[in-house]
């Protein structure tokens, strides 16, 4: 019987290697290098992260979301699952392992449906890790209902004009090119109207009104952008899989990059849950360690049984989606990690900050930075309402109505039809009384 909670021996030494690579190697990075990991690399930051790069191709660690014919290694996602939970440590360890969102679902979809001059373009040099792209679906009035999108193509021979405004389209400050849903047919339904197009972000008409901030980044100096496609004119063969297919396209994407990023929330809450377990062992207060009060251990107790339920789900989520190899067969499980993933991230960041004290809550340690990290899962690539919709919809479809007015488990039936069937062997027992 094949049920099995062990990794195999050889790709655990692959782990245990990249666990101390990322803890003595990458997260220097952080600190080195904050916030660069999506500008093209150059001068020291090349000097210093290539050689990184070689080592993690040398441990065929190299890009693992993908099949070999795309340079990756084939292992699948539950082998990326137990490698991204140690990557989840570090914002620069997807990057020096060639797997970072967005580009991993960009390359994704480029994969799946792009022309060969679409790839030799686009994918290779996104595989080799020497650019950047950018997903640009959002709108500035409309993000969770792609129905209400406006931006549109329009047909000019064999080129089409892209117009309109697109919000949130991460890194394309620095992305060599932008990957946009857009309406071509308004006349049909919105599912059937809209398609991709890729397009260079040198592309003139292609204006980034604002680059938006997060919380505690300058106004104006973040990495999501506000885009102005304006007559944006880009050649038929900038289609991205064929005209009205930008929802099965979007789908394609959308599946893997958020059963990556709960793989590596996983990391980044296991962390959260070191630095708590260190500090409560080593803060004394009122006469005792912080650990040995109550409400500390249940501090510790609710993370531990968080997080191990929570990376048990993505595990068996990731496991599934090698079994069927369709996102469609797992769109309740890879909905319902999406769904706890905030709740668990913020939950245990915030145990982790209160037991610091004052210094929990400053910029100089990483709680808050996560305590928001969980508040973006809650949105990007869809909020948590629509999510949980999607989960309901699909564990409904398992079950009907009754035309009955009372439920199929009213225990009066149940009883009265459960005394029929044993009913020799009850009046025999009422005999002996
Ligand atoms: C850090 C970050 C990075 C992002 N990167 C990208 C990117 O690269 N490319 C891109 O295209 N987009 C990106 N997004 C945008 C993201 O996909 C949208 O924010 C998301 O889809 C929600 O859209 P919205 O912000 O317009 O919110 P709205 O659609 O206005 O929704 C606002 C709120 O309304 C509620 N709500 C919405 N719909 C429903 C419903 N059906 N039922 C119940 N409640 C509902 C939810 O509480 C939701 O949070 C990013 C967002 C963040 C925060």
């Amino acid at each position: 019987m094949a049920w099995d909670f062990e990794t195999d021996p050889e790709y655990q030494a692959k782990l245990d290697w990249a666990d101390a690579f990322v803890r003595d190697e990458v997260e220097p990075l952080d600190h080195a290098w904050p916030h660069l990991q999506f500008v093209p690399l150059d001068g020291g930051r090349r000097n210093a992260i290539d050689p990184l790069k070689d080592q993690v191709r040398q441990q065929k660690l190299w890009a693992t979301h993908l099949g070999p014919d795309l340079g990756g290694q084939g292992y699948g996602q539950l082998q990326l699952a137990l490698l991204n939970e140690i990557l989840g440590r570090s914002s620069w360890a997807p990057i020096v392992f060639g797997c970072q969102a967005p580009d991993t679902g960009n390359a994704e979809i480029i994969a799946h449906y792009g022309t060969p001059e679409q790839k030799k373009q686009y994918l290779q040099p996104l595989l080799d890790g020497e650019c950047f792209s950018s997903y640009s679906m959002t709108e500035p009035q409309a993000g969770a209902d792609p129905t209400q999108f406006t931006t549109s193509a329009v047909r000019d021979g064999d080129h089409w004009i892209i117009n309109g405004y697109k919000y949130f389209s991460s890194n394309a400050k620095t992305a060599s090119f932008l990957i946009v849903m857009v309406v071509t047919n308004p006349d049909v339904s919105a599912y059937k109207g809209m398609s991709m197009f890729l397009v260079p972000t040198n592309t003139p008409g292609v204006i980034i009104e604002r680059n938006v901030g997060l919380f505690g980044e300058p106004m104006d100096g973040g990495t999501h952008a506000l885009i102005h496609y304006d007559n944006v004119r880009v050649p038929d063969s900038a289609l991205l899989g064929g005209e009205g297919q930008a929802f099965a396209v979007a789908q394609t994407r959308l599946g893997g990059g958020r059963i990556h990023h709960a793989m590596r929330t996983i990391g980044m809450a296991q962390k959260a849950v070191d630095m708590m377990c260190e500090r409560v062992l080593s803060r004394e207060t009122a006469g005792s360690r912080l650990a040995d009060k109550q409400f500390i251990q249940g501090f510790i107790a609710d993370s531990y049984a968080q997080l191990t339920q929570f990376r048990l789900f993505v595990l068996n989520t990731a496991w599934k989606i090698d079994k069927y190899n369709d996102y469609k067969k797992v769109r309740k499980d890879i909905a319902t990690a999406k769904v706890i993933m905030p709740t668990v991230l913020h939950d245990i960041a915030w145990r982790a900050m209160q037991v610091h004290g004052a210094l929990g809550v400053t910029n100089e340690m990483p709680f808050l930075t996560m305590v928001h990290g969980a508040a973006v899962m809650g949105l990007a690539d869809g909020p948590t309402e629509v999510h949980k919709v999607t989960v309901a919809k699909q564990v409904l479809r398992d079950y009907k109505a009754t035309d009955d007015l009372w439920p199929t488990e009213w225990i009066p039936r149940k009883e009265a039809a459960a005394r029929a069937k044993y009913a020799e062997y009850l009046e025999l027992e009422v005999g002996n009384l």
